[in-house]
């Protein structure tokens, strides 16, 4: 059997290409003592593997050249020589860009339990990271307060969505979105149901952050960074909590990152801006994914996937996150028969 796989050739500048990632070949990895072996399905695409490519300080070591891109994925495990895996089990973890991946005590992969209701897409979207980025950086970091004026970035995205349908089902007084585009802005508020959206490609954000939060923003989950990070502080309230969830803008251009001129309005607003990972977490994602399993089916929250089929189109997929060319969720599917049972 072989193993499709995608490594990285060169570090990137701006976006990857052909030159910057190679889909290679090679053997099935051979499953030792303590490992499982696992057919990846599905891959969860996300920004923060723009950022391991740099050669730049991070939470994790930046992929080696020659290494397989490194990203979060879910397959099925078909051998397994680990009491911590049987055959057939479906698994989440750092699958890596490959057709097959190796799961152990040490590279642990969690479970996905069978007979959730959801399908895959679904599980991997609001019940998977994203979702759970959301429903922390909200409640734990933002320590969101029904009555809030909250403003999202990446409004229309995988965790922006699920942050502001979530701030409006717990009682915000005002969910203001930031997209990019007409069309998404008008989904975010006639789809997702925030109160506004304003289109991020437009100018003057500022004023018009001013104009939809005259009494000032409370609580800023942030995805973004940048110029929309600095407009937002200069319209925040009186203790004000600004949660630095990502920073999108930042991630294809590091080598020359935008600084902020509007700090010191924490100082005059006797505010707190805090950065957070989602791993830091983790012994809580069972009550996130309860509350957010909740709100799925009784219709309060709504999800989209954007689903890109086949491997090779990885890099595409990642590049659309720094387009916007994605609508929701983006996974790619490796193997569509990979399923949640
Ligand atoms: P999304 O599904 O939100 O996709 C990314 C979106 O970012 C794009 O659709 C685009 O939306 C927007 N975007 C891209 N470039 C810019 C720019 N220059 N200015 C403004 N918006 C831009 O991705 P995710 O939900 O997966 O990730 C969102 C953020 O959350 C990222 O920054 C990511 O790194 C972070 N994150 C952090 C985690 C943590 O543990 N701290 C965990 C998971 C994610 P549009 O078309 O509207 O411009």
């Amino acid at each position: 059997m072989s193993n499709r796989r995608i490594i990285l050739a060169k570090r990137p500048i701006g976006q990857v290409d052909t030159t910057t990632t190679k889909l290679v070949d090679g053997p099935t990895p051979a499953c030792a003592e303590g490992e499982a072996l696992v057919k990846v399905g599905m891959l969860s695409i996300d920004p923060t593997i723009r950022t391991w490519m740099n050669d730049a300080p991070g939470y994790l070591p930046p992929i080696g050249i020659g290494d397989v891109i490194r990203s979060g994925g879910a397959g099925v495990v078909t051998e397994s020589l680990s009491d911590l895996y049987q055959v057939g089990d479906l698994v989440y973890g750092v699958t890596g860009w490959q057709e097959w991946s190796l799961a152990s005590e040490t590279k642990k992969f969690t479970v996905i339990p069978p007979g959730m209701g959801f399908d895959l897409a679904t599980a991997m979207n609001v019940l998977g990271m994203t979702g759970l980025t959301a429903y922390f950086g909200l409640t734990d970091v933002g320590a969101f307060k029904p009555g809030d004026v909250v403003v999202v970035s990446g409004a229309a995205g995988a965790t922006g969505s699920v942050v502001g349908q979530i701030a409006k089902a717990r009682g915000a007084k005002k969910v203001v979105g930031i997209a990019g585009g007409k069309e998404k802005c008008a989904e975010v508020v006639e789809e997702l149901g925030f109160d506004d959206c304003l289109d991020h490609r437009e100018p003057k954000i500022a004023r018009r952050l001013h104009e939809a939060c005259p009494e000032g923003i409370d609580l800023y989950f942030d995805n973004v960074g940048g110029e929309i990070l600095d407009a937002v502080l200069g319209n925040i309230a009186l203790r004000a909590r600004i949660v630095i969830c990502g920073a999108i803008s930042q991630y294809n251009t590091m080598e020359r990152p935008q600084g902020l001129v509007n700090t010191p309005m924490l100082i005059a607003r006797r505010a707190r801006m805090e950065g957070f990972l989602i791993f830091d977490y983790a012994s809580r994602f069972l009550e996130a994914q309860m509350q957010i399993a909740t709100m799925v089916l009784d219709g309060t929250l709504k999800h989209r996937e954007h689903l890109v089929n086949g491997l090779e189109h990885a890099p595409d997929a990642l590049n659309l996150l720094f387009s916007g060319g994605n609508h929701g969720k983006t996974l790619v599917i490796v193997d569509d028969a990979v399923q949640l049972g």
